[in-house]
């Protein structure tokens, strides 16, 4: 693969994603999850990276996180075709648990920073192609893909951050609504979710 990317059109990189071996992750998942959208979208939404369901059917946010974002994008008038949405690492990380009765699951795990860094190429590919006007990073690993800070989010949400490739956003990840074992603090983080995105809206309107 060449040092700079060269691809003439955005379906052209999707394909050559398809074939990736810049890092381990391609090895035990199903398939390169791309972006998916409206190439002249105003608005990119960036998040962590497919999970079960994702990996299955090819498609970022189609599992019960995707359903979260879907109801909030609704909500914040986005129609999910006028936006370009994908993620900062583009293939499924997860371990292998045998359940009780013998089954098998598939539970996500965090990229590491080197998964994420060499997964960068296809995200600055796509952020090259759509030129979003903003960026909204979903989560830590969003977050820290496109402004290359470690920091983590609980401060820095719902504030936009300038970069060299554009104005980003940042965000919860619908996932952490899941994970947050307190009601209220789910709800709390479900309602700046949506504040985020109307600001989001504002933004690109
Ligand atoms: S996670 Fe990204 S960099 Fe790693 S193999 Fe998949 S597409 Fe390539």
């Amino acid at each position: 693969m060449p040092d700079q990317p060269d691809y003439a059109t955005l379906e052209e990189a999707a394909e050559a994603a398809q074939h990736c071996t810049r890092c381990d992750l391609y090895c035990h998942a199903t398939q390169t999850v791309w972006g998916e959208g409206s190439p002249d979208a105003r608005l990119m939404i960036v998040g962590e990276q497919p999970g079960d369901q994702e990996d299955l059917q090819g498609r970022p946010f189609v599992g019960p996180a995707g359903d979260i974002l879907a109801e909030a994008m609704e909500r914040a008038g986005l129609p999910r075709e006028k936006v370009w949405m994908t993620n900062a690492v583009k293939h499924f990380k997860f371990t292998v648990k045998t359940t009780a009765r013998g089954g098998k699951r598939r539970l996500h795990q965090n990229p590491d920073r080197p998964e994420i860094d060499a997964c960068h190429w296809w995200l600055g590919i796509e952020q090259r192609f759509i030129q979003p006007k903003l960026t909204l990073a979903l989560g830590g690993t969003a977050a820290y893909a496109l402004t290359g800070r470690k920091e983590g989010i609980t401060k820095r949400r719902g504030k936009v951050e300038e970069t060299e490739t554009g104005s980003v956003l940042l965000s919860w990840h619908p996932s952490y609504i899941l994970r947050v074992p307190n009601r209220g603090a789910a709800d709390r983080a479900r309602a700046q979710l949506l504040d985020d995105l109307k600001l989001a809206a504002e933004l690109v309107a």
